[in-house]
């Protein structure tokens, strides 16, 4: 492809931003990228309280988070934030010991549960080679294609009928598999992050995002995280970009023919010839051409409504740690917390809480009432809410369901790719998290430009 092209990106998010990244490190200087907001980031959001940066969305990595490390490496930066670590604690307040191994009576159930995710383990690396690589392109058909979740991201392909398995939900694979209690395990940094239910999502989103090696990462508390928070990684990278984000730009319409692309934005006709959408395809038609096959695709695609609220309680309630309440991560509960973050050890720093309020088979819980119950959980939960200072409401995890998964949705968004001219990255290509997005957008830009 001619180096010179110009290339519009739509979205200033961690999609966004590497796929300048990644189109500059192969030569491509003719880019833009336009975001609707104020600032860089996305959903890598840290505001400021007292001096520090707080999270009000994402938190944390992993030491396999490689497509994040290239942003490390090509900022200057590195992952210089505070440990995290955790407990476990009961909805009335008491300290939830089910995972303690100081507990006698914990023993034979986490023997149990040990030998249950070592054979998960086996049987991933024997029967389901490719079940981890980034990207969701022929997984339905039994097949694989991609870069290995390993340092040095070989190109790896190849046929493999079980992976058809993966369309199955998460809860019907591990029950097939017959190891029921590592969803034990895995649900806390799935359910309790906000992306659902395992009784409603493919296990091929599960293991993508926590890929034995992840899991394990978060297990032991290998974790990284970022003293200027998350929003710095995207923060650094735009600003060693030849060509930052341009913010506040309001695309308002779309329109692709033969001889390239044009966009309105703020009023003004942009030429390109070619298109990188990283924004959320569900509202891709609301401002784009798009065509019948798009409309219907897009259409299937569902997504979480997680919130997040930023809070100080008093010094005396001021955990030490951030802590997890395992009987809130269920359907029933919909709408408790299910986390409580701590970031910082001054108490004039916040906690935030996170709460799950959509999932597929649920109405959309009402904000204010869920607030409210917000409240009184934290009371219950030791740390009530003495001052409310943020709240985020996100648009969370784009996925499509089951019986779409397994009816190919992710092939035929794939055929796709160049057609007008348009190719699509962000979350719904891969997985909702940092990696997985930076990931898909190096994927795509290694393979069609
Ligand atoms: C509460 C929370 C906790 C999380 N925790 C973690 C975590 O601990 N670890 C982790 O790895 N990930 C975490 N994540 C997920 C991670 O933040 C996202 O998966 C990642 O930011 C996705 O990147 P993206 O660029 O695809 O999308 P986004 O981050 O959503 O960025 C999309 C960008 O596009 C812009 N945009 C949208 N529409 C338009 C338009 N029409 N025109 C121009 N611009 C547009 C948006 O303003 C946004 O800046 C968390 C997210 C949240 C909300």
């Amino acid at each position: 492809m001619d180096k010179n092209i110009r290339i519009a990106i739509i979205g200033g998010g961690p999609a966004g931003l590497s796929a300048g990244m990644y189109l500059e490190q192969k030569g491509y200087e003719n880019y833009v990228i336009y975001e609707k907001s104020d600032h860089v980031g996305g959903k890598c959001h840290s505001p400021f309280h007292n001096g520090k940066r707080y999270e009000m969305g994402a938190i944390m990595g992993v030491p396999s988070y490689y497509a994040v490390h290239d942003i490390e490496v090509f900022a200057g930066i590195t992952h210089d934030g505070p440990a995290l670590n955790r407990d476990y604690q009961k909805p009335n307040g008491k300290m939830d010991h089910q995972f303690s191994t100081k507990r006698i009576w914990n023993l034979p159930h986490l023997l149990k549960l040990k030998k249950q995710i070592e054979k998960f383990g086996e049987i991933l690396r024997a029967d389901y080679k490719g079940y981890d690589i980034c990207g969701h392109r022929g997984v339905s058909e039994g097949r694989y294609e991609g870069y290995a979740v390993a340092e040095d991201r070989h190109h790896v392909e190849g046929e493999n009928p079980k992976l058809k398995d993966l369309c199955m939900t998460f809860k019907d694979f591990t029950d097939k598999l017959g190891v029921p209690l590592v969803r034990e395990v895995w649900i806390q940094p799935f359910t309790s992050f906000g992306y659902g239910y395992f009784d409603e999502i493919p296990a091929a989103y599960v293991l993508k995002y926590l890929d034995f090696q992840t899991m394990m990462n978060f297990m032991h508390v290998n974790l990284w995280t970022w003293k200027d928070g998350t929003q710095s990684i995207y923060e650094a990278l735009n600003a060693k970009l030849k060509h930052p984000a341009l913010l506040e730009q309001n695309i308002e319409k779309v329109v692709r023919s033969e001889e390239g692309v044009v966009l309105t934005v703020n009023g003004k006709e942009e030429k390109f010839d070619k298109l990188i959408v990283t924004a959320p395809l569900q509202y891709f038609p609301e401002y784009a051409d798009a065509d019948e096959e798009e409309k219907e695709l897009f259409s299937k695609i569902d997504y979480e409504r997680y919130d997040t609220m930023a809070f100080l309680t008093n010094p005396e309630n001021y955990p030490d740690r951030s802590r997890y309440i395992v009987d809130y991560m269920t359907p029933e509960t919909l709408g408790h917390v299910m986390v409580y973050y701590h970031r910082w050890p001054e108490s004039d720093q916040p906690l935030v809480t996170y709460v799950l309020r959509k999932h597929k088979n649920s109405k959309e819980l009402d904000y204010e009432a869920t607030k409210e119950q917000v409240k009184k959980d934290m009371a219950a939960l030791g740390c009530p809410m003495k001052e409310i200072i943020n709240e985020g409401k996100w648009y969370y995890f784009p996925h499509v369901f089951a019986e779409d998964y397994a009816a190919g949705w992710y092939e035929k968004v794939e055929a796709k790719q160049g057609n007008h001219s348009t190719y699509y990255a962000g979350e719904i290509m891969a997985f909702g998290d940092m990696d997985e997005t930076v990931e898909y957008s190096r994927d795509l830009i290694e393979r069609f430009f």
